[in-house]
């Protein structure tokens, strides 16, 4: 079928037996479609109250701020607690999530705090020291650590543990009293997004982040 120009990818006949095709290879046979699906990348403005999840019963879901067509076909890459807001990023293409999501990736993730408590240089040295989480067993990588006002800081972290923010100001006692993710990698959520609201990522945005 190769050989007599009968399949056409991505628009051109496929002689190639080792030509790379993948999820996302518009094939055509005999004038047959077999196969078009096209990659889905989105940012969304995460709002509090929402849960990062495709189903529950308790609240709105974030696959739910979607339109009914697009929900049906995107996972969340990585997750917000419920109270967090800010940047989430959803598409289908599993192979983007994974690389974003390993560990030896090592994305950076921009969170804007609010604590309970007043902020001193002590913070910034056990957060770039790295914090021991008993229940994991492990160290937290380096962290960066602004302190942008007496309640306010910026928080750099290259790894994503459960509820990880919350828990590190915990060791000071100081509760996180506001959340906010506000980039991933080089990506920063869209200033223009009300919470709630969503876009597909640019073609440049795309291409910075890998
Ligand atoms: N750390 C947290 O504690 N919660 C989040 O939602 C993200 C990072």
């Amino acid at each position: 079928m190769l050989a007599q120009g009968r399949v056409i990818v991505n628009g051109d006949p496929a002689k190639d037996i080792a030509l790379p095709i993948n999820e996302f290879s518009h094939i055509v046979c005999d004038g047959q479609v077999l196969q078009c699906i096209s990659p889905i990348y989105v940012m969304l403005h995460k709002p509090t109250g929402v849960v990062s999840a495709t189903k529950d019963d308790k609240h709105t879901c974030v696959v739910d701020l979607l339109d009914d067509q697009l929900k049906k076909q995107v996972h969340l890459v990585g997750r917000l607690d419920l109270n967090t807001s800010g940047l989430l990023l959803l598409t289908n293409d599993s192979r983007w999530s994974e690389a974003l999501m390993l560990p030896e990736a090592k994305v950076t993730k921009e969170y804007w705090v609010t604590l309970a408590n007043p902020l001193t240089s002590e913070y910034v040295k056990a957060f770039a020291e790295g914090m021991y989480f008993d229940y994991e067993g492990i160290t937290t990588k380096p962290a960066e650590l602004e302190i942008v006002g007496s309640h306010r800081a910026k928080v750099t972290l290259r790894e994503g543990r459960y509820h990880q923010i919350k828990r590190m100001f915990g060791r000071f006692r100081n509760p996180v009293v506001e959340l906010h993710r506000h980039q991933i990698g080089s990506l920063t959520l869209d200033p223009r997004l009300q919470p709630g609201q969503s876009r597909r990522l640019t073609q440049q945005e795309l291409q910075a982040l890998d």
